[in-house]
Order: C-alpha cells, then structure tokens, then sequence
C-alpha cells in the first residue's frame, strides 16, 4: 500500500465552483487588494476571533511585518526557538535583528523556563513557534513577557486553529503569524500569509507596510514592503476557510487514533498530550527507538515518513555566525535522532493508518 505524504490532488479534485470564482475575478481584473481579499481578511479575523487579519506575502512576511510594526530593527534581540523552521530564524533576520535561540521540551515547543535566562538589555521581543501545531506554554509565557515589557509576535504557521483553553493560537501576543503555503493546513495555490491582531494602530502599521507604505496613491507614510496576499490566493482561500475547522477536526482524530494504537508499541513513545491544550497536528511526530531504521522500514514499505529536521536550525551552516554550537540545546539535539513524522492529513483513509500501525508495530516485533 501506498501512504503519499502529499494529499494536494485529493484537496483540490473538486474545483469547479472555485474555479468559476477565479475566472469571475479575472474578467473583473481586481488583482491586487480588492473586495475578494477584505472578504477573505474578515472571514479569518471572525473564525479566529481577532478583530483584524491582514494578508501578506508570505508566512514569513507575517512575522517579519509585525515585528517591524513593533520597533524591531538592527542590533534588537528576539528570543524565538533553537528547533523552528528556517523561516522564523529568517524573518528576524531579514530587520537586521539577532535570533536568540531557548531550548524546547517534548511538545517540541519553546521551554518557557529558560526565556528569562536569555533576555538581554537588547531583548525587544519574543517569538513563540507553535511547532507542529501544538502550542507553547501561554499562560506562562505572556507574564514574562509583560514584566520585561518585552512584544510577543506568535509563529502560529502551523497552528491553525489550535488553541489552550480555548483561547487560539496568534491570538494571545501582539499579532501571531499565519502561513497559507501549500503544505499548511490552510493551503493555497502558492505563497500567503496572513496576520491577525487586536491592536489597532498595528494592524494600521501592517495595512501600510504591506504596500509600500502607501497611505494613499500620492503618500508614502512610511518605507515599506511590497507584500500583499495575491488577490487570486484570497479567493483560493476563500473557498477553503469554510472548510478549515473541519480540516482540523479530521488531523485531531486521525492522531488520536494513531495515539491509541502506537502507545500500544514498546520502541514508540506519545509526546505529552497536554489537556486544555487542542493541538491540530500540522505534523504528527512521535518519538521512536532505533529511528533511523524505523525510517528506511517505512520508506521500503511504501511510507512516505519523514524527519523534522534531521539537524536544527540553530546547527545549520547558513547560521553559523550566531556563534551557538552542538550541545548548545540537549532536548533538540535528542529530537533530531528520535522524531518521526507519519503522515496524518484529513485525507487519510483508515486503511492507510492502519497499514502504518501495522508497519511500525511489525518493525518492533522483528
Ligand atoms: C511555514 C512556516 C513559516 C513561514 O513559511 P512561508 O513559507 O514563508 O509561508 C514560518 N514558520 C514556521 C514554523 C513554518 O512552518
């Protein structure tokens, strides 16, 4: 049996109505800003309950712009993640701001316990990355934060739709970023992002910097960005938001019942599934012995398994003029030898999840 890890043909197989709404856009030729991207703006602000959401060009453009909303620049610090993907690193960078990198714990998210001990008197802000599309530690993050009077911008790209008690992730900091590229939960037909924030003057500062600065067709008000969402995109986007909580609940029980069978395997180990907490499984990564073998069994299969990362990102070569070294990070180090992602997309037929069950627990019994 064949588990693709790719489900985007099986996303877009029925695209009829959508496709009458992009041909409906060409003939009107509202191609940049318009009514299909405000429509598009409003409908994600309403299902995330933030009073603004604000399209751009990328994920990483939603979190270098609210970075930069907030006073970011050259020589400020900001805290974020030693086992993120590359793009958050890059968007901090990008302002000529330094990444400072804090261990995580086994929900593969920032160990909170350690932000304090990296704040410097050129900390400006923090970057929690809701990694896999569980959450970091809010309720114990944000109190740090305020009593260092430190910004929170959330790098909630794979975490659509999640939330701790409720309570979603992006919306807990000043502004949390989303990514719509097409291995997102909510994907489109190529790059996207979206911010979200309760702030006015931000999401203010984020509408300007988004293009060019421009207050109006005359006026530039400050130097900006050329980083609007695609107009086409928004309309792609429109016609999945109905369907992204939906999306969610699916990857919720397909890991659930992976969760049930795989505890069953001795040589597999569950992350902490902490309660209060809903995680929507961007990727389903479990902790394995012998992983590198549990790899190439899956792969020979028909498993389209994979490592996230196999080295992180604070050891990569690009990043090397941070300074930080192995050993810099015990718990990411030991993730890189241990985690498996399996794949847990809302298309996976029950056959295909048990066939993976049946293949890691037949790797174990030898
Ligand atoms: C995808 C992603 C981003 C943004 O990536 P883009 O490709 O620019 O949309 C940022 N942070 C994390 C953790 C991501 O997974």
């Amino acid at each position: 049996m064949h588990v693709r890890y790719s489900y985007l043909p099986q996303q877009f197989a029925e695209i009829d109505s959508l496709l009458s709404q992009i041909k409906a856009l060409v003939q009107s030729g509202d191609f940049t800003l318009g009514a299909e991207l405000a429509r598009f703006e409003q409908g994600f602000a309403e299902m995330l309950g933030a009073k603004h959401a604000i399209g751009v060009g990328s994920g990483t453009d939603a979190l270098k712009l609210p970075l930069r909303a907030a006073g970011v620049g050259a020589g400020d610090e900001v805290i974020t993640t030693a086992n993120t993907f590359i793009a958050t690193v890059g968007a901090i960078a990008e302002l000529g701001a330094r990444p400072v990198f804090v261990d995580c714990n086994d929900t593969f998210c920032m160990d909170v316990s350690q932000v304090e001990r990296a704040i410097t008197p050129r900390t400006k802000a923090i970057m929690p990355v809701h990694y896999t599309g569980y959450m970091t530690d809010m309720n114990a993050l944000m109190p740090i934060a305020q009593r260092h009077g430190l910004v929170v911008v959330e790098d909630a790209c794979q975490a659509i739709l999640a939330d701790i008690d409720g309570k979603r992730a992006g919306t807990w900091g000043r502004a949390g970023g989303f990514s719509l590229h097409p291995l997102k939960n909510l994907n489109v037909w190529g790059d996207g992002g979206v911010v979200v924030t309760d702030d006015d003057e931000t999401a203010r500062m984020l509408r300007l910097l988004r293009n060019h600065g421009m207050e109006n067709r005359d006026e530039i008000a400050v130097l900006g960005y050329n980083s609007r969402l695609d107009t086409l995109q928004a309309v792609v986007g429109n016609w999945l938001l109905p369907q992204t909580e939906s999306i969610a609940a699916k990857r919720i029980e397909h890991a659930a019942y992976y969760d049930r069978h795989l505890c069953e395997i001795a040589g597999i180990r569950i992350p902490p599934r902490t309660p209060g907490m809903r995680r929507v499984y961007h990727l389903y990564m479990v902790f394995a012995e012998r992983r590198d073998e549990l790899l190439a069994h899956c792969l020979a299969a028909g498993i389209e398994a994979k490592v996230h990362y196999p080295i992180p990102v604070y050891r990569q070569k690009g990043l090397a003029h941070l300074g930080y070294r192995a050993g810099d990070f015990p718990v990411s180090d030991r993730h890189i030898g241990e985690v498996i992602t399996l794949p847990c997309d809302q298309h996976l037929s029950r056959e295909q999840m048990d066939f993976v069950i049946e293949t890691v627990r037949a790797f174990y019994r030898g």
